[in-house]
């Protein structure tokens, strides 16, 4: 008998590979919702990979819900990794890039990038969209929109990285 409670997916195998991750249900549903507007492969870095499909489980569903919202709202293509970058996705709990704390170890938070010059606009449609909790200053990176799910505060909180 597993000392695990039963999950919907390997939980046992993502501890072993990424000791102290958080993970959660995330239903097919969601998945399928996601999966029309951002590849897995592109929300992980390489390191993470070799999860399969188990990795959605590293996303709060309300992550993959409100991502999947602002692409549908947007109408025009987003990325979170693209070339070199490897972290504006899910970052493992020692992931030295980025804050201590960042909600991205948690799978609460994205950096979503638009197309050329169109940042502040799409960073305009996430601020006080519902479900987005906290979003970083514009000002502060130019060249990506960091949303996150965390917090059960009221309202979206404007912070900087
Ligand atoms: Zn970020």
């Amino acid at each position: 008998m597993s000392e695990y409670p039963e999950y919907d997916y390997d939980y046992e195998r993502i501890q072993s590979a990424f000791p102290g991750a958080h993970t959660y249900s995330v239903p097919q549903s969601v998945i399928n919702e996601i999966s029309q507007y951002f590849s897995l492969r592109e929300l992980l870095p390489p390191e993470a990979r070799p999860l399969g499909d188990d990795g959605w489980h590293l996303f709060d569903p309300a992550l993959l819900l409100v991502a999947s919202s602002i692409r549908e709202a947007w109408g025009r293509p987003l990325m979170v990794n693209a070339g070199g970058t490897r972290y504006r996705g899910w970052r493992p709990p020692n992931c030295a890039t980025g804050a201590p704390k960042s909600a991205h170890k948690e799978g609460r938070a994205l950096d979503i990038v638009a197309s050329w010059q169109q940042n502040r606009e799409l960073w305009q449609l996430c601020l006080d969209y519902p479900g987005v909790r906290e979003i970083e200053s514009i000002d502060a990176t130019p060249t990506w929109v960091h949303i996150s799910v965390r917090g059960d505060h009221h309202g979206c909180r404007i912070i900087r990285p």
